[in-house]
């Protein structure tokens, strides 16, 4: 399985994306499995349309983007 890092940026920066933790991200067994870009724990699995709207804080306190 193909895992892709995502990119990781200050809080500062979310501005109008929703933010999940990794916790409470939707699982969608046909999207790509995408990682934390600082720790390479598992984020994620969602489509690309679905990550274009929102930030996912990793359990380590990353914010990742694609
Ligand atoms: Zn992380």
């Amino acid at each position: 399985m193909l895992s892709v890092p995502m990119r990781t940026f200050p809080s500062l920066f979310v501005g109008q994306r929703s933010v999940l933790t990794a916790d409470e991200a939707p699982v969608n067994s046909e999207g790509s499995h995408y990682v934390c870009g600082a720790c390479r724990n598992d984020l994620i699995r969602a489509d690309r349309a679905f990550l274009r709207d929102v930030v996912v804080k990793c359990r380590c306190g990353e914010f990742n983007q694609l």
